[in-house]
């Protein structure tokens, strides 16, 4: 395809910095918050966690019975694709708004996780940290059989899954302290750490090139690294379903799927051995 070649020259000026959103994980089937055929549904506010017990049962109920499904999701060739890529020296990193871990699952080595990852669990008064794993394991020993009750029950997007008889759920509270336990991601209207984000931009200082993939750019984090991109007079790239902020800067904007996209590029930029693992 001519449009995935042109893609391919952004790589002529040394490795691209990626960033990916949502999209390049709805083909590992996580589901996206504005995916095609998903009812419109608003990601639940930290604020609204905090303040509402309520909402924290919810969560912690959703979290546990969306954990059955979530184990089998898998790596999908879009991100092995990025991992071949960085391993033939062509990207020099992956930013990336998702919270799946899906990016080092896949082989990627140079990752940073914007908004955290769903597999930390911390509390919020003495900041100690688990896994999400530990925290579920207190979830069921302290509602035997619900979690056996939901099994199957429909997966919504950031593991949650469709739960019903909430009033008796009992939530996880911190072993040490009793405090709340929230998962160590960044939410909506929160701001990513400091360190995380001078790490994300020193991936873009040293690129020759920015590529989005599967991300609209609706964060202000995001819109912050194209900012630095346009400042260093490096050309961007887009690949997504649907408009993105950064169309009107694009040198190259292709319209579709990340995962055929980012495979035929790695098809062109870092061939795999013959007989090689792909
Ligand atoms: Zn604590």
């Amino acid at each position: 395809m001519d449009q995935v070649a042109d893609l391919a020259r952004l790589f002529a000026d040394g490795p691209v910095a990626v960033l990916t959103g949502a999209d390049i994980s709805t083909d590992s089937g996580i589901p996206d918050y504005r995916g095609a055929g998903t009812p419109p549904r608003t990601p639940m506010s930290i604020e609204q966690f905090m303040a509402d017990p309520a909402y924290r049962r919810r969560f912690w109920a959703g979290a546990r019975v969306g954990a059955g499904p979530m184990q089998a999701i898998e790596p999908n060739p879009g991100h092995r694709a990025l991992a071949r890529l960085e391993a033939a020296g062509r990207i020099d990193g992956v930013i990336t708004q998702n919270v799946d871990g899906l990016h080092r699952r896949a082989g990627s080595r140079s990752v940073v996780e914007l908004h955290g990852s769903g597999a930390t669990i911390r509390c919020t008064e003495c900041a100690a940290r688990w896994t999400r794993a530990e925290v579920l394991h207190w979830f069921d020993v302290a509602n035997p059989g619900y979690a056996e009750r939901y099994a199957g029950a429909p997966l919504n997007p950031d593991g949650d899954a469709e739960v019903g008889e909430l009033d008796a759920v009992r939530v996880p509270r911190c072993p040490a302290c009793g405090g709340l336990l929230r998962p160590d991601v960044v939410y909506f209207g929160e701001v990513v750490p400091p360190s995380v984000f001078a790490e994300a931009e020193r991936l873009v200082n040293e690129a020759g090139a920015l590529l989005l993939a599967g991300t609209s750019l609706a964060v202000n984090t995001g819109v912050r690294l194209l900012h630095r991109a346009e400042r260093r007079g490096i050309p961007v790239g887009v690949i997504n379903r649907g408009p993105t902020a950064a169309d009107s800067r694009a040198s190259v904007r292709i319209e579709g799927g990340t995962t055929e996209t980012l495979v035929e590029l790695a098809g062109l930029l870092a061939p795999a051995a013959p007989g090689g693992a792909v």
